[in-house]
């Protein structure tokens, strides 16, 4: 999803509506950050693709390793 510009700009929405914020620490996250995205209600409980439902994050802060 990442490797597409449709995904690249849809990334770009969950990183705006978190003000450039990581989700799970509330650093920054600038755009030389490595970062994951995950998703807020799990794929394999009903969660979309939405942008609504993603959350970025930096690489090496996963919330629910
Ligand atoms: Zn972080």
């Amino acid at each position: 999803m990442l490797n597409s510009a449709r995904g690249r700009r849809k990334l770009h929405r969950v990183w705006l509506r978190q003000d450039g914020m990581c989700s799970n620490c509330q650093q920054p996250i600038t755009m030389d950050t490595r970062l994951d995205v995950t998703h807020i209600v799990k794929r394999t409980d009903g969660g979309t693709d939405a942008a609504s439902n993603l959350q970025v994050h930096h690489l090496s802060c996963r919330r629910n390793p």
